[in-house]
């Protein structure tokens, strides 16, 4: 059965394994938010307390891209893919 979440907005097939395992995470990533610990090596150009700001291009690494488009994934999803922002590092 196709459900919504009433909290996330994420709809799943309820009896699907790999579906519900889906949900699971982007209902974390949305309530909770996603995890920004800071990696071994990133490129913050600004930071105060626990914000920062960090630079990703080409030249950055696989796991600076994979948490960038999380998060641009994530923006584009809050503002139905209307914010402007461009998933392609
Ligand atoms: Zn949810």
């Amino acid at each position: 059965m196709l459900v919504k979440c009433p909290d996330c907005d994420y709809m799943y097939i309820s009896d699907d394994i790999a579906d519900k395992s889906q949900h699971r995470k982007f209902h974390a990533d949305t309530i909770n938010g996603i995890s920004m610990r800071p990696l071994v090596k990133e490129n913050t150009i600004w930071s105060k307390s626990d914000e920062r700001i960090f630079v990703v291009s080409s030249h950055s690494s696989r796991a600076e891209k994979v948490r960038a488009r999380k998060i641009v994934g994530m923006a584009n999803n809050d503002c139905d893919g209307n914010c402007g922002l461009i998933q392609g590092v």
